[in-house]
């Protein structure tokens, strides 16, 4: 493919990453998580990075088998658990562990006559409210899943936290003081912590933590940079120049003719739009870069093309690089400037842009 429209992932910074996670959490084990094909970044190749990682979380079962296909032997939980028993069956028979978070999975584990019982991660609701049991179900599934033959004895326990990442103090402790009363007795290893828990509570760290956006290099927080936290941005957004010309005064950019030229002046276009997962509702002002200098983005990027403000960068040409983000550039100021968060910008890569790996 010769268009130039890249995605460049730096693999080191995916280890380097791997070892922040180590210092603030350096007594837990760590399941990485790499769900939706490693946040956009490509599963397999993610995965093989984090052999240091001691298991990892994926959100269905066609990634789990897609990483025992790539010969990954480590072991794998399924965070949302399986959708019906077929897949149990799969699970069970390919040593995949599973997340329980409804009666139904209960049910289809103790209905379960195979020989070879499950790894089971019972998750609580302790006030996100959205996967888990209720607190007053737990003491009764634990002792259902014990008594269960399809179920191994040493279950898991585990919750998320709703606003960890918000600094809110008090909805985090509630959500602690919460999963310490309900697992009071039960014997099993704690898993609580994302990446902005890992970070900020280390009494929410538990036995296992769960780092997900954190192994991409990307800070979970407004208020603090992926510098700040010492983590390197593993995507890099890149195209290049392939167009570059005059407009004039009083002209107007793009579909609905948004941005309009304030003065004669240089613009460019660049071979990236919102069908290679760049976000349409970036604002005009948006930054990019182009040799080392911030340029603006103006007008709505379109499907395959955005256009440029060069006003900064007079002796740009056709063909010369173009940085949408990366490490010089965070993800986390582009996702301010469309109004969303790094997550679905990173989730939204699985494209058609070509992926180089640099560092490996
Ligand atoms: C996605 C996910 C994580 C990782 O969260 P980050 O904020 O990306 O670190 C952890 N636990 C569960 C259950 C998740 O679904």
């Amino acid at each position: 493919m010769t268009r130039p429209a890249r995605v460049v992932i730096d693999l080191q910074a995916v280890r380097s990453n791997l070892q922040t996670v180590k210092r603030y959490a350096p007594d837990q084990k760590i399941m990485a998580i790499i769900k939706a094909d490693a946040y956009g970044h490509g599963l397999e190749r993610i995965a093989k990075q984090l052999s240091g990682a001691d298991a990892f979380g994926v959100a269905c079962l066609e990634e789990a088998v897609r990483l025992r296909q790539a010969g990954i032997t480590k072991s794998i939980i399924l965070l949302e658990g399986f959708f019906c028993k077929e897949e149990l069956l799969q699970l069970s028979d390919m040593d995949i562990q599973t997340v329980i978070h409804q009666i139904n999975q209960l049910e289809m584990i103790e209905e379960l006559t195979t020989d070879k019982a499950v790894k089971v991660w019972l998750k609580i609701d302790t006030g996100m409210h959205r996967l888990g049991f209720d607190l007053d179900q737990v003491q009764s599934v634990y002792a259902r899943l014990q008594q269960a033959r399809g179920s191994k004895k040493e279950i898991n326990l585990m919750t998320h936290f709703a606003s960890a990442q918000e600094h809110d103090p008090l909805s985090v402790e509630t959500q602690l003081k919460n999963f310490a009363e309900v697992t009071e007795g039960l014997k099993g290893e704690h898993c609580l912590a994302n990446s902005s828990a890992i970070m900020e509570w280390p009494d929410a760290h538990g036995d296992w933590v769960r780092p997900g956006l954190m192994l991409y290099g990307v800070s979970p927080f407004v208020d603090k940079t992926a510098d700040d936290l010492d983590l390197h941005a593993v995507m890099s957004l890149e195209s290049e120049l392939i167009s570059v010309k005059q407009a004039r005064k009083g002209e107007r950019v793009g579909y609905g003719g948004t941005w309009e030229c304030p003065e004669d002046m240089l613009i460019g276009v660049v071979a990236m739009g919102y069908g290679d997962g760049y976000p349409r509702h970036a604002r005009s002002g948006t930054p990019m870069l182009i040799n080392d200098k911030q340029v603006y983005l103006i007008g709505r990027p379109s499907m395959d093309m955005l256009t440029v403000d060069l006003r900064n960068c007079p002796h740009a040409k056709t063909g010369d690089n173009v940085i949408l983000w990366g490490r010089e550039l965070p993800i986390e100021e582009i996702a301010r400037c469309a109004e969303t968060i790094p997550y679905e910008l990173l989730c939204g890569m699985r494209m058609r842009a070509q992926f180089v790996e640099i560092n490996g």
